[in-house]
Formats: C-alpha cells, structure tokens, sequence
C-alpha cells in the first residue's frame, strides 16, 4: 500500500467530515508535513476530493483541509 493509498483511506473513511494536512501526517505518522501537503494536492484533483480552507474536523483550526464526497 503506497502513502497516497493510506491518505485516500483515511479521509475516505472520516468522510464527509474534512482533515487537515497535519493531522493526516499525524494519523499515519508521515515524517514530514510536506508529504501529506503533496499527497492531498495530488487528491483534490481526483474526483469526490475538495480541498479548502475550512476548520478541520480534527484539530479545530481553520487550515486547509481535504475532504472527500460520496456524491
Ligand atoms: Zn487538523
């Protein structure tokens, strides 16, 4: 299983409710904040994958986030 697949997995499965970059990093315990940025990017161009800024359902902050829609 590769990064991009654990990241899809993860926000699919706390879909609708939004994840942020670090708590993604954090979750799955990604050494670098930039590899969950690079991932989720790579993500919001994939179908049902909406990235914006919005309080992460997580954390609580207002950050970028990334959630995915069954619809
Ligand atoms: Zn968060």
């Amino acid at each position: 299983m590769t990064v991009l697949d654990q990241v899809r997995g993860l926000i699919e499965r706390l879909s609708p409710e939004p994840i942020c970059d670090d708590c993604i990093s954090e979750r799955l315990g990604l050494s670098v904040r930039q590899h969950a940025n690079h991932k989720t990017r790579e993500l919001a161009g994939t179908r049902g994958f909406e990235r914006r800024k919005e309080h992460c359902s997580i954390c609580g902050s207002e950050k970028k986030v990334i959630r995915y829609r069954t619809k």
